[in-house]
């Protein structure tokens, strides 16, 4: 995706309590195009999947049953620098810690209900965004 693209997921805490469009709006102030952008709930197998990496930390199991327990909404966003950008915008893991402004500092409720997931490469945002979009979705 040549540095210009990034996968976001607005998480079910904050999907489910009405901050999906103020995240929307904060992410189109920020500069991002949205390139593609689907309302699901993932399954078990799809959220152990995407969040494998972690798969041997001691909160992957409530990671799991928390990304599971409602809707969320998985987005690919462009903009210069996307991956970057995005990290920027959304703010560190624990909204306690994330900078003023940021999207969690704003949103999220703890360090696991954090409201917003960012991919972290360039190489993990391509594999995040094929893990939930066709490739005719995302021209
Ligand atoms: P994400 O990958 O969702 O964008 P991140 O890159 O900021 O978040 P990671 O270290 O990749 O943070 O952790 C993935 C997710 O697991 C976090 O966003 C959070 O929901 C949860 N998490 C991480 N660390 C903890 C922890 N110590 N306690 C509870 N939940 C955690
Ligand atoms: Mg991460």
């Amino acid at each position: 995706m040549a540095g210009n693209r990034t996968l976001t997921i607005i998480k079910p805490d904050a999907f489910n309590s009405g901050k999906g469009g103020p995240i929307i709006a904060h992410l189109e102030k920020a500069g991002f195009k949205f390139v593609a952008a689907r309302v699901m709930r993932l399954t078990e197998a799809q959220a152990t999947a995407f969040y494998a990496v972690h798969r041997e930390r001691p909160f992957f199991a409530p990671l799991v049953r928390f990304m599971i327990s409602g809707k969320c909404m998985p987005i690919v966003l462009e903009r210069a620098d996307a991956v970057a950008a995005l990290r920027k915008a959304i703010g560190a893991t624990d909204p306690a810690e994330a900078e003023a402004g940021t999207v969690r500092k704003l949103y999220a409720e703890s360090k696991e209900r954090n409201a917003i997931h960012a991919s972290d490469s360039d190489e993990n945002a391509e594999r995040e965004a094929n893990f939930f979009f066709a490739e005719a979705d995302l021209v």
